[in-house]
């Protein structure tokens, strides 16, 4: 039995580490590097460790640090989080040698996951579709353009270490296609250190589709349905929902199905993600699987009813799997919005400073998970990734209008964010649908662009503005013909009369 957690992680998923904890009765360890000595995370931990200077190269990728706060402290398991150090084999390998329980699967699946080019050959043994592409890395440019000949243009060209988008090159022209491995393997070696690049046919249109699995160590897997994260910017996700527009039951089961064969394909255990690219025809292919907690996984907890954190604790402490694949089931939508403390007009530029202000969004079926509060400092070192809104309704309209509600009532004043970004997205024609691909903020840029982030809110307001001033004179007027001051003010007058705001 697992009695005490080390977090080695920040923000707001080390915080939501930390709940699920507590409520199993598990000791928390926090640990924090020189610009997180305020942080949320290390206020709501049981135990706070200091393991270094800012840059995260230097704490919370420090695996020496962290693996002597886990011994100080007598954490008897390290949770990685997502990031950081949560897909590295070598941690997860450190862990196990120190007889300290990595919550996360084994340095093999993680190793044989974490390398594309790896991953791609086991899937393709495990006869689960791949896009098509190259099986081996290309060193020789001759013989690349003969390959992207045969396999036809478009291509990508992606690293095979590669993740949040580096590395990756869309090639259309022939006459690019020699530049195009010149950068993706320059940009993969300063990213990575490993400039392996491999070749993937480009698929059009494309519907980036998830399937979250959990597997435990006895052999037991399910599938927790899909997400759907078509809603990306720089091939970096910025809305997520669940179940997706997308879908059909045929094809949910078939591509549930491929997602536990992959797992079981690297003898996986844990909580994992295998990510497909879906084309408009529902072909779907199988692009990476990530070995860690997503950071979107509240849709699929709030739409299937499980809490992941929990099951990845009862995996990593070698209990079998209670959940069955024919009794999970999806009930109602559920819609994610990445709040990022970036500036949408100064093209998303990060926004680091002083939190002067915060009003969460409250309400039934939202849930907020963040980690910022009044006067805290955004340091510039991390993710400028602040919080999650995660909203849930019976029916996907419905959820589209609680979020646009919870989004209109969020206000953090000190910093830009990209609140009013995200609004214009629940407002645009494309997503309220559901007819969107990875294409989708590039095609409705405009719309998503217009410096006025609150549509049809802001005309309210500016009629009921314009009425509460018109009255207040009027009653003002009133009150001076009948020798008094007016009774009540203009904006209760207002609010008995009638209601039109809408948040
Ligand atoms: P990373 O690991 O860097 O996030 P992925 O392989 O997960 O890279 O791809 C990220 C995104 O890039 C996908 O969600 C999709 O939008 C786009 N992408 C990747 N491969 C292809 C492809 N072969 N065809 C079209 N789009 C692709």
């Amino acid at each position: 039995m697992i009695k005490k957690v080390l977090v080695a992680n920040r923000g707001e998923i080390a915080l939501r580490v930390m709940r699920s904890c507590r409520e199993m009765g598990i000791k928390s360890v926090a640990v924090f590097s020189e610009a997180d000595r305020s942080s949320m995370h290390v206020r709501y931990a049981d135990e706070a460790y200091f393991i270094g200077p800012s840059p995260s190269n230097e704490s919370y990728l420090n695996i020496e640090n962290i693996i002597d706060v886990a011994k100080q402290s007598g954490a008897d398991a390290i949770h990685p989080g997502y990031g950081f150090l949560s897909e590295n084999a070598a941690f997860s390998e450190r862990c196990e040698k120190e007889g300290i329980t990595f919550i996360g699967p084994s340095p093999f699946s993680i190793s044989s996951m974490g390398d594309k080019i790896k991953a791609r050959t086991r899937m393709i043994k495990a006869n689960v579709p791949v896009v098509p592409g190259t099986a081996e890395p290309i060193t020789d440019e001759k013989l690349a353009i003969e390959k992207i000949e045969e396999i036809g243009l478009p291509v990508m060209i992606k690293a095979s270490a590669g993740g949040g988008g580096k590395g990756m090159r869309l090639v259309k022209k022939k006459e690019d296609i020699v530049s195009a491995i010149r950068s993706a393997r320059s940009e993969a070696k300063t990213a990575f250190g490993d400039e392996a690049v491999y070749i993937e046919k480009y698929i059009e249109s494309p519907h980036h589709i998830e399937f979250q699995i959990l597997a435990d160590k006895h052999g037991n897997a399910v599938h927790l349905f899909e997400r759907e994260c078509s809603v990306q910017r720089r091939h970096q996700k910025v809305v997520e929902e669940t179940p997706s527009p997308l879908m059909n039951p045929e094809i949910r089961e078939e591509m549930g199905k491929y997602a536990v064969a992959a797992a079981k394909a690297v003898n996986y255990h844990g909580a994992g993600t295998i990510e497909f690219i879906v084309d408009n025809n529902l072909n779907y292919y199988f692009l990476e699987m990530n070995t860690r907690l997503q950071v979107e996984h509240p849709i699929t907890e709030r739409v299937v009813g499980v809490d992941l954190v929990k099951e990845q604790i009862k995996i990593a402490e070698g209990k079998e799997l209670t959940l069955k694949q024919d009794e999970l089931k999806q009930f109602g939508h559920a819609i994610e919005c990445r709040i990022y403390a970036e500036d949408p007009e100064n093209n998303f530029m990060p926004s680091p400073g002083v939190i002067k202000h915060i009003t969460e969004p409250l309400g039934l079926g939202v849930r907020h998970d963040g980690y910022v509060y009044e006067g805290y400092e955004i340091p510039i070192y991390y993710d400028p990734m602040i919080s999650k809104l995660i909203v849930w309704a019976k029916t996907r309209r419905e959820a589209i209008e609680r979020m646009k509600r919870a989004l209109y009532a969020y206000k953090i004043t000190g910093i830009k964010t990209s609140i009013p970004f995200l609004a214009r997205i629940m407002e645009a024609e494309d997503f309220i649908t559901g007819n969107y691909n990875t294409h989708f903020i590039e095609d409705n840029r405009d719309f998503l662009m217009q410096q006025e982030p609150c549509g049809e809110r802001c005309k309210d307001m500016a009629v009921i503005a314009a009425f509460v001033h018109y009255t207040d004179k009027v009653e003002k007027a009133k009150g001076a013909q009948n020798g008094k001051t007016a009774q009540a003010n203009a904006w209760k007058n207002f609010g008995r009369k009638k209601s039109i705001m809408r948040w």
